[in-house]
């Protein structure tokens, strides 16, 4: 797919699920790592992680698409377009599109960290995951109160 077809699929998309047209740029781009895609406040345009179509493929692209796809017609009609607007939400969950996307300008950033260590209980052999590296011996079990060893996922 190229960004000719992405545009015209953005556009399909807007009519179809916000009954408005999309009159800006939509566009792949191949320097986002972690993220899905992204709308610019200051030229209303919209960039998507050509990656996520391998990754994960149209169905999960098209509510990523969703997604930012609110964040613009919220925009542009001015009402609240964060994540953290009940507008967002609301329009969010009625488009049926993805919760992740790249934090806005403003916007809370929220990271989310895959879970790479894990605390196992010596004693009762409890797990408990953690996405960054902890001192075990600092906690204790929350079942048993055993030591914890911490290991890599
Ligand atoms: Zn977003
Ligand atoms: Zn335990």
């Amino acid at each position: 797919m190229d960004d000719k077809q992405l545009q015209e699929w953005v556009e399909e998309i807007s009519q179809r699920s916000f009954g408005v047209p999309f009159l800006h740029q939509a566009s792949f781009n191949r320097r986002l790592r972690t993220t899905g895609g992204r709308y610019f406040l200051k030229n209303h345009n919209i960039e998507i992680n050509p990656a996520q179509l391998q990754t994960y493929g149209l169905d999960e692209v098209e509510k990523i698409i969703k997604h930012e796809l609110c964040h613009y017609h919220l925009h542009l009609s001015g009402k609240g377009y964060k994540h953290r607007d009940p507008e967002f939400k609301a329009l969010l969950q009625k488009v049926d599109g993805s919760r992740y996307c790249q934090s806005l300008p403003g916007a809370a950033k929220r990271r989310t960290l895959p879970y790479r260590y894990k605390l196992i209980c010596v004693r009762c052999g409890m797990e408990y995951k953690r996405k960054r590296k902890v001192d075990p011996a600092r906690y204790r079990c929350g079942r048993c109160s055993g030591v914890l060893k911490l290991h890599t996922i």
